[in-house]
């Protein structure tokens, strides 16, 4: 593996220590394949099963994303900043209104800005629109979430590890249990002004809501006038065999939170909600030098035409199905649950298993890359450019190592 030993020593030596990545360097990319080496042969040839925690949808190297960013980069300009035009920033932003249906899109770069702009507008709608006493104000949120890593947004982490030593925290959250819609209504008081949801869980294991979960809180977020913000920055774009996980249970929120694949590999998210509640926002409230950078926009405009134009929702239910189902058939002793949609997937471990991690390893030694998830969780989410023949050569490897001792 290209120059493995002096990355793993930089690493050591030189890198903050936030992260537990295999030793695995990846060189080169194309569709759901990465090599270690610039020299493509099998030896160093591995099928990503990650695709950078959903970031990746469309895969590696697509065609029309590299020649996207390719052109955008041959115009010199990559960063206007926002205080001039930019036309991809314009056309993305109509892109995004078509495929929301919502009126206005604020363009930022990573999931977590993405969340906490979604707080920021709640809180201000919350203010103006249903006149709720800003120090008052709450957010409903749900256990096991995973929103990012901002201070805000770990104040209302329910996972002790990620809000350890961080604070002070940022007040005006509750937490619910997920996907309990009692819990909702009895949470709900005359100052809530947003309900915070990932409509899967990724994060906490691939977890989805029981069937109608979403449907039912829309209504009773309308009831109350409390705003239902849909975080879909890993459900999104296709991962769950639908555009947004939402769409499983045919709603659309009052906001969509988006990010990782609609940047096709670059950074960029977005939040879409319609005018009423957008229009809070006036010049000097908000901002970001790289949001709606031309760049990132270019890119994101070919990333969501390729969602679309190549139905990797449809292809992604379908490789989905036919995976998870193959998987079950795996008569494993550690397996205790397969779970998923999409090719969004999480095998769960008995606890008698060792952890994940010791699987993920013996799978990348066999060529397929994993990540564990809350120790005993395998989460298998590749690239949804996948063919049914790199699923089938993936489950060979999945049967030699949930089989092994
Ligand atoms: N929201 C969800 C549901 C996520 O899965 C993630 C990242 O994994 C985030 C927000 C944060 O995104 P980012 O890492 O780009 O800040």
């Amino acid at each position: 593996m290209e120059n493995l030993g002096k990355i793993e020593r930089q690493m050591a030596q030189f890198a903050a220590n936030n992260y537990h990545p295999l030793p695995v360097n990846i060189v080169l990319g194309q569709g759901a394949w990465v090599w270690t080496s610039s020299e493509r042969n099998d030896e160093n040839k591995y099928l990503d099963c990650l695709a950078s925690y959903g970031a990746l949808n469309q895969g590696y190297n697509h065609p029309r994303l590299t020649s996207a960013a390719l052109k955008q980069l041959a115009t010199g300009v990559t960063v206007t900043s926002r205080a001039f035009l930019n036309e991809p920033m314009a056309d993305l932003c109509e892109l995004i209104s078509e495929i929301t249906t919502k009126e206005k899109v604020l363009l930022m770069n990573t999931g977590a800005e993405a969340v906490e702009s979604a707080v920021k507008i709640v809180r201000k709608w919350g203010k103006h629109v249903k006149k709720v006493d800003p120090e008052k104000a709450n957010i409903i949120t749900c256990a096991n979430n995973f929103h990012g890593r901002t201070i805000t947004i770990v104040s209302f982490s329910s996972e002790e590890q990620y809000r350890d030593g961080f604070g002070p925290f940022t007040p005006g959250f509750k937490i619910i249990e997920y996907g309990n819609l009692d819990a909702l209504k009895a949470a709900i008081d005359e100052n809530t002004v947003g309900f915070l949801v990932e409509p899967a869980q990724g994060e906490a294991g691939i977890i989805f809501p029981p069937a109608g979960f979403l449907a039912e809180a829309q209504k009773v977020c309308a009831d109350n006038d409390v705003l239902l913000m849909a975080d879909c920055i890993q459900s999104g774009f296709g991962r769950t065999g639908r555009m947004f996980a939402c769409d499983w249970d045919g709603v659309i929120p009052d906001l969509y939170i988006m990010g990782k694949a609609i940047g096709g590999g670059f950074p960029l998210s977005a939040v879409a909600c319609d005018d009423d509640i957008m229009s809070v926002l006036n010049p000097g409230d908000h901002g970001s030098t790289f949001g709606g950078n031309p760049f990132c926009s270019a890119v994101a405009i070919e990333a969501i035409k390729v969602v679309l134009e190549e139905g990797l929702p449809q292809h992604a239910d379908k490789m989905g199905q036919y995976l998870m189902a193959e998987l079950k058939k795996i008569n494993s002793p550690h397996v205790k649950e397969i779970r998923g949609r999409g090719l969004w997937i999480g095998v769960e471990l008995h606890k008698s298993a060792g952890g994940a991690r010791r699987f993920c390893e013996a799978l990348a030694q066999e060529h397929v890359l994993c990540k564990e998830t809350h120790h005993h969780i395998i989460r298998v989410a590749p690239p949804l450019v996948i063919t049914k023949e790199d699923v089938d050569w993936a489950l060979e490897r999945f049967r030699k190592v949930l089989l092994m001792p």
